[in-house]
C-alpha cells in the first residue's frame, strides 16, 4: 500500500477528500504524506466549493464557471515551481539519495561506535520521518519479528544492501520495480561501469 491508499483519509467527512490525501496526525491533509497529483485535486476540490459557496450565497444568477476555475487553478506538472514544500515523492526521492549516499560513504569495515551512530540514526529516523505513514511502515519493516530486516551495519557492503532492500520493499508496496541490488554501489558510489 502507497502512503495514498493504506490510510485514506477523510472517510467519515461529508465530502469525501480526493484519493491519496492522506491526513496528518491533527486531522490536516498532510502535505508530505500526499503526491503533487493528490494535492493538486484536494485545492481543486476547495476551489470548487468556494466557488460554490459564493454562487449559492450571492443574490444574482450570475453562473459561475466552476470547472474552468478548477482547471485554471491547476498547473501542469512542467508548471510546477521547484520552491514549493516537497510532496511524498520529492520528500523520497531527496531523502533516499541522502540514505543511499550515507551507505556509499560508510565505512568499508565499521568500528562499535560507527555501527551505533548509524544504528542510533536509523532508529530516530524512523520516528522523525516527515512523511509519518512512510515512517510506520518503515519502522514497522525494521522491526519485523524475525530480526531479518534489522540495519546490517558491519560493513558497507552489507549496509548498502541492506538500504537497497529497504528500499526495494518501499518501491513493492508503491508496486515499483525492484532494483537489482547488485548494482547498488554502481548507481550510488562509484558511478555505471561502460
Ligand atoms: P525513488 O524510489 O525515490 O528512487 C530514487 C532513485 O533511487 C531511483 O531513480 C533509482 O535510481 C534508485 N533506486 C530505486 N530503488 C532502489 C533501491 N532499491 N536501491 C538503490 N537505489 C534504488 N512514498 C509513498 O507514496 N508511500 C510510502 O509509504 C513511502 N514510504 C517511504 C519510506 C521511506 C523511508 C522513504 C525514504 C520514502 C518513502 N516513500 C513513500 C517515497 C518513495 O519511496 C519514492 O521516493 C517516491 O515515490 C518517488 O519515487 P521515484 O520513482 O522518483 O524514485
Amino acid at each position: 500500500d502507497s502512503a495514498g491508499s493504506s490510510k485514506p483519509a477523510g472517510d467519515d467527512s461529508k465530502a469525501p477528500l480526493p484519493k491519496g490525501v492522506v491526513l496528518d496526525k491533527d486531522g490536516k491533509p498532510c502535505r508530505t504524506c500526499t503526491s503533487v497529483a493528490s494535492w493538486r485535486a484536494l485545492t481543486k476540490q476547495a476551489d470548487l466549493k468556494n466557488a460554490n459557496s459564493t454562487s449559492t450565497s450571492s443574490t444574482s444568477k450570475m453562473t459561475i464557471p466552476t470547472a474552468g476555475l478548477a482547471a485554471a487553478a491547476t498547473p501542469s506538472p512542467s508548471e510546477t515551481p521547484s520552491d514549493c514544500p516537497p510532496d511524498v515523492e520529492e520528500l523520497g526521492r531527496s531523502t533516499w539519495t541522502l540514505l543511499h549516499s550515507m551507505a556509499a560513504t560508510y565505512p568499508e569495515k565499521a568500528d562499535a561506535e560507527h555501527q551505533a551512530n548509524m544504528g542510533g540514526f536509523l532508529k530516530f529516523f524512523s520516528k522523525l520521518y516527515p512523511c509519518w505513514v512512510c515512517a510506520d511502515d518503515f519502522r514497522a519493516w525494521m522491526a519485523h519479528p524475525s530480526g531479518r530486516n534489522q540495519p546490517k551495519l558491519g560493513s558497507r557492503k552489507e549496509f548498502g544492501w541492506w538500504m537497497c532492500e529497504a528500499h526495494n520493499e518501499v518501491n513493492r508496496k508503491l508496486g515499483k520495480k525492484e532494483f537489482d541490488c547488485r548494482l547498488w554501489e554502481e548507481r550510488w558510489r562509484t558511478g555505471w561501469k561502460d
